[in-house]
């Protein structure tokens, strides 16, 4: 008879710290086989074998396997479609249970349920938890129990309900011994699942508690380090959101705003999936947007001829980051300057952001095109020269990224003149007010 244990199966918390499935999983009573799957149905749509955020997840597998080598366990690395691994885990193994934390993505739901009913045809119990965020799907509502689409209002109910339990870390570390001891697994390579080493750059995991203090100030200027760059951590859960939200609880009601704009996000596309499609405003699936590929691909590559812009895009393209406060300009450029589609932006921005995050992004792009909700009015089109001055007043971002912005030829590069874009713009918006 082969030994009855339960699995914790990591996904978007890739840490062994305060994790909520984990923590259920260790205190079942079970031995408890953690595994990871590297999901052929994601990678295989992933046209470039060097992408930045698979390395990144593999060498934080590779970490985590260390880790729990250490502790003297294993971690089952796995590839495949997770409906494949299951029937491999079923057969190999005698399950009681698995354990994992929630994902509110669609496709992530999708293949929840699907484990869900193919786990519960053998007898074995899917748990779930929250882990990802403070509040999620309908703990936050409005009076009439229906799904807030204004942010201020939703964060003020946000605020008034958080308290100390909502906070409380999961101590993991305590049930340790419940990890199982007598498998050992080995780890995978990186080309065995069909990409290849390339490098990138990591923003540093440590919570700066001075940064955090003074980012009011420091947060909208690309050129200083005034953000936490944590949306990577906060991505695939190498940070643990109770912990971070604990301290900008009570070091910057600013900060803290920006941890709820991502529950926001979150809490809308588990509300209405319908936005990954189309326009959160359904009015703004009138626009005729222009779609001049040409010019799409100058944007793409940095080089419209607006330097914030191109800064911007370069940043991106270099390292897999753009500062928020950029990222708007370039998004109301695309949209607006450019009368393109904001799907186009959202996608190009899903192929190369490290941080890519489906809620955040679609977020954001639809914020910037004004067909979101509780978006940017669509009258409200950024003007890069005045966003310069106010945010790179010595250009000192525009210079590490754009050196040849002084040259005449440059300037007079500029895919489209400013005043002209404005007016095409109000006048293709103004027709479906
Ligand atoms: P900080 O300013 O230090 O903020 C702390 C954390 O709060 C971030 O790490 C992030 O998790 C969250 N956050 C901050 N601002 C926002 C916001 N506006 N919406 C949602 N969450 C926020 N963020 C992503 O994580 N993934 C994306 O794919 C993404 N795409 C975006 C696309 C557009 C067009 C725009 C305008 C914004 C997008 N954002 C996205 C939000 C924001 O730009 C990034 O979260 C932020 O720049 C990351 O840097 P940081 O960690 O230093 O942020």
């Amino acid at each position: 008879m082969k030994q009855l244990i339960n699995i914790f199966w990591f996904r978007r918390d890739l840490r062994l710290h305060d994790n909520a499935a984990l923590y259920y999983a260790l205190k079942s009573g079970l031995p408890v086989l953690p595994i990871f799957i590297f999901d052929a149905n994601i990678l295989e749509k992933l046209d470039d074998k060097y992408d930045k955020r698979v390395n990144y997840i593999y060498d934080t597998i590779l970490n985590l396997y260390k880790n729990l080598t250490d502790l003297g366990t294993t971690l089952l690395i796995c590839h495949g479609t997770p409906t494949d691994v299951w029937k491999k885990l079923v057969s190999a193994y005698n399950i009681a249970n698995v354990y994992a934390n929630h994902d509110y993505e669609p496709y992530a739901i999708q293949r929840d349920k699907e484990a869900y009913g193919y786990l519960e045809s053998y007898g074995i119990k899917f748990n779930t938890y929250k882990d990802q965020v403070i509040f999620e799907y309908n703990e936050v509502l409005k009076d009439d129990s229906s799904p807030f689409t204004v942010f201020t209002p939703y964060s003020k109910r946000w605020k008034a309900k958080l308290n100390d339990f909502y906070l409380k870390s999961y101590p993991t570390h305590k049930y340790y011994d419940a990890f199982i001891k007598n498998i050992k697994a080995e780890p995978i390579e990186l080309q065995a699942i069909g990409f290849r080493h390339c490098t990138y750059q990591l923003p540093n995991i440590a919570v700066d508690d001075s940064l955090i203090k003074t980012y009011n100030e420091t947060r909208n200027y690309p050129a200083v380090k005034g953000t936490s760059q944590l949306s990577v951590h906060l991505r695939f859960g190498t940070i643990s959101i109770r912990q971070l939200a604990t301290k900008a609880h009570t070091l910057n009601e600013t900060f803290l705003n920006e941890l709820i704009w991502r529950e926001f996000y979150m809490m809308i596309l588990w509300h209405f999936p319908i936005v990954t499609k189309q326009a959160f405003k359904p009015a703004y699936e009138y626009i005729s947007w222009r779609n001049n590929e040409a010019e799409f691909i100058k944007w793409c590559e940095g080089n419209t001829g607006y330097a914030i812009v191109d800064a911007g895009m370069r940043e991106l393209n270099a390292t897999g980051y753009m500062h928020n406060r950029v990222r708007m300009i370039v998004a109301s450029f695309l949209t607006k300057h450019l009368l393109t589609d904001w799907r186009w932006g959202e996608a190009y921005f899903a192929k190369k952001l490290m941080d890519y995050d489906l809620a955040a992004n679609n977020g954001g792009w639809q914020w910037c095109a004004g067909c979101g909700c509780d978006a940017a009015p669509y009258f409200r089109i950024f003007n890069p020269m005045l966003q310069t001055l106010k945010f790179d007043n010595n250009m000192e971002y525009i210079k590490k990224w754009v050196p040849e912005h002084q040259d005449i030829s440059y300037v007079q590069s500029a895919i489209v003149d400013h005043d002209f874009a404005r007016r095409r713009t109000l006048e293709a918006y103004s027709k479906i007010k």
